[in-house]
């Protein structure tokens, strides 16, 4: 168990929002343990906390909110803080949406290294699984099975020639994240691009924060960051997602085309059913809880 985490100064950064094109201040702030992630939407006085009761929407990209007051696109952010393990930090935003940068979480990771991280007096707690939560809709499919170690293996599978089949399984830590996930770039389909800005979505989309893919391969100019940077995308937003259940993850998740709606179902049913999981936290006695978990897992076969 690792203790707690949080900036060594505040971060301030501009950008435009994916879905609504608009220029948005955002500002990372340092904060207590036990804080949390938590979002200040500044332009309404609102706080809303990062948590699975306050994913509002699904659609395309995760959105929190309470009271009718909404935050877009967190998933990159928040992949980046889970990845680089930042527990406790105060996302003041002056709009309702995340800035896309390029569309993937290297912008993040590098402002957050650049700004450094400190250990706190407080250990983070843990999430295990102890019995497999499935959830499986449309041809789609993803899981939270038991593991020591966060895991995911995502497949994607697309008509489109050039995405095709593609797969991936990664053990994620703060190393690997960095290396091999967070430059991964989010994609569409010059197809679906003129029905997203006729509805008003994907507004600030463009080459510079998205790889847009045709029936011949990608448009933009620069190469792909990895071979399979579309199912790297994939794992990028899964760890985005998961981190909503707020602690650290020891789960092995597993998943066919799955999405972020998907993930927010599949958070759901964990929760929804006590004796799937346990929560790990106090350090005196994790070791002991810890163990006894893994000895009876280990008996049944799990
Ligand atoms: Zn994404």
């Amino acid at each position: 168990m690792r203790k707690q985490r949080t900036l060594k100064g505040p971060i301030k950064a501009t950008g435009i929002g994916l879905h609504t094109g608009k220029k948005v201040e955002i500002q990372l702030n340092p904060a207590d343990v036990n804080h949390g992630v938590v979002f200040y939407r500044a332009d309404k006085g609102v706080y809303i906390e990062v948590k699975s009761e306050n994913v509002v929407d699904t659609t395309l990209a995760t959105t929190l909110g309470k009271n009718g007051i909404m935050i877009k696109t967190v998933e990159h952010l928040l992949s980046a803080l889970y990845g680089l393990h930042i527990d406790n930090v105060l996302v003041t935003v002056w709009g309702d949406e995340v800035p896309i940068m390029d569309g993937s979480s290297a912008p993040w990771v590098y402002l957050l290294k650049t700004t450094g991280i400190i250990e706190q007096n407080a250990y983070k707690k843990e999430i295990i699984i102890k019995k497999p939560v499935r959830i499986k809709e449309d041809g789609k499919f993803a899981a939270l099975l038991p593991s020591r170690k966060f895991e995911v293996h995502c497949s994607i599978h697309f008509d489109n020639t050039f995405i095709g089949k593609q797969k991936i399984s990664i053990e994620i830590n703060e190393n690997t994240f960095m290396k091999e996930i967070s430059k991964a770039r989010t994609f569409g389909f010059t197809k679906d691009i003129e029905y997203l800005q006729a509805h008003d979505l994907a507004l600030g989309g463009s080459l510079d924060n998205a790889i847009v893919v045709d029936e011949y391969g990608i448009v933009n100019e620069d190469p792909l960051r990895y071979e399979n940077e579309f199912v790297r995308h994939k794992v990028l937003d899964v760890v985005g997602d998961l981190s909503i259940i707020g602690y650290d993850i020891k789960a092995r998740y597993l998943a066919y085309k799955s999405g972020h709606d998907l993930n927010k179902k599949l958070i759901s049913k964990l929760f929804e059913d006590k004796e799937a999981y346990e929560i790990v936290g106090n350090p005196n006695t994790e070791k002991i809880v810890g163990s006894f978990v893994w000895a009876s897992l280990e008996k049944s076969g799990k």
